[in-house]
């Protein structure tokens, strides 16, 4: 009986010291996937964090449901790339009086970025954009834990992102000027192919592929033409999005079948590319392989 009663005022301990626990720590909400990689990185234990697009989900035509708004409403900051990215995210603030709780990595103002560089919300694909958005996001997560152990996290992490940046140098460094064209499913190769030195020399649809409608028969006769005039060899399609027009293209161009990436999201935990630094380097290879037609 006393052990009864013991483990009963324990496990009363656990719930109400677990409660007051998670009461006191800062909510951080995070819009995807890759920004939630970077939230527990720099932030470490000391917030709680919640994600809203899940791993292998696309952000782009998202819907928020009424359980993403309840996630939203407790959030002490709440992480997003651009207003251009997550339409959704800056349509719930607007609404609900919440625009400061925002902080946008990759808000540019007159089509220009921090760094000065053109516009394009995909900016999580570029070593030195992230070094930039990441450093405000310790920033932020600072000031709100007034603590400064995300400095030095940030301070940390940077080693890894210099990491990256160095290995993908090589990596297209290997790949001879020729073999540096390629045609994306949708645009959001431009700022990396602009950091290797690559080009993308086309895309196949206009928006994300949940908001694109289906590319017409002139465009794929404008492709083709483009494939081979180019002499391009790589078709890339985005992993888990519909690649019929891509598979057509490369059987009419006589190439190999379209090289499917994931630039746009995180995979599962424990899998190759479930944090920012493996996805950049499974996707990199991935393409290094596939423009040097190996
Ligand atoms: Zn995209």
């Amino acid at each position: 009986m006393l052990r009864l009663l013991a483990s009963l005022i324990f496990a009363a301990y656990l719930w109400f010291g677990g409660q007051a626990f998670a009461q006191t720590q800062p909510v951080v909400v995070s819009s995807f996937t890759v920004i939630h990689d970077w939230v527990q990185t720099i932030g470490g234990k000391d917030f709680e964090t919640i994600n809203i697009i899940p791993p292998r989900s696309e952000a782009h035509g998202f819907q928020l449901s009424p359980h993403h708004a309840k996630d939203l409403r407790r959030a002490s900051v709440i992480v997003g790339m651009s207003p251009e990215f997550e339409p959704w995210l800056a349509a719930w603030a607007k609404a609900n009086g919440r625009s400061d709780t925002i902080l946008w990595l990759n808000k540019h103002s007159g089509g220009r970025t921090p760094l000065n560089l053109p516009a394009n919300p995909h900016a999580w694909t570029d070593p030195a954009r992230v070094r930039v958005m990441v450093k405000a996001l310790a920033d932020r997560l600072g000031k709100l834990s007034g603590q400064d152990k995300t400095q030095v996290a940030y301070q940390q992490y940077v080693k890894e992102i210099e990491k990256v940046e160095v290995i993908l140098g090589q990596l297209f460094g290997e790949v001879p000027p020729e073999k540096r064209a390629l045609i994306s499913h949708h645009a959001n190769l431009d700022l990396f192919a602009q950091r290797y030195g690559l080009k993308v020399a086309g895309t196949i649809l206009a928006g994300g592929s949940a908001e694109s409608a289906d590319p017409s028969v002139r465009h794929f006769s404008e492709l083709l033409a483009l494939i081979r005039k180019q002499q391009i060899r790589v078709i890339v399609s985005d992993e888990g999005q519909n690649d019929t027009f891509a598979r057509r293209l490369t059987e009419d161009a006589g190439l190999p079948p379209p090289l499917a990436l994931s630039f746009e999201y995180l995979e599962p935990t424990g899998q190759p590319g479930d944090t920012w630094a493996s996805m950049m380097l499974t996707n990199g290879r991935r393409l290094q392989q596939a423009l040097l037609g190996k």
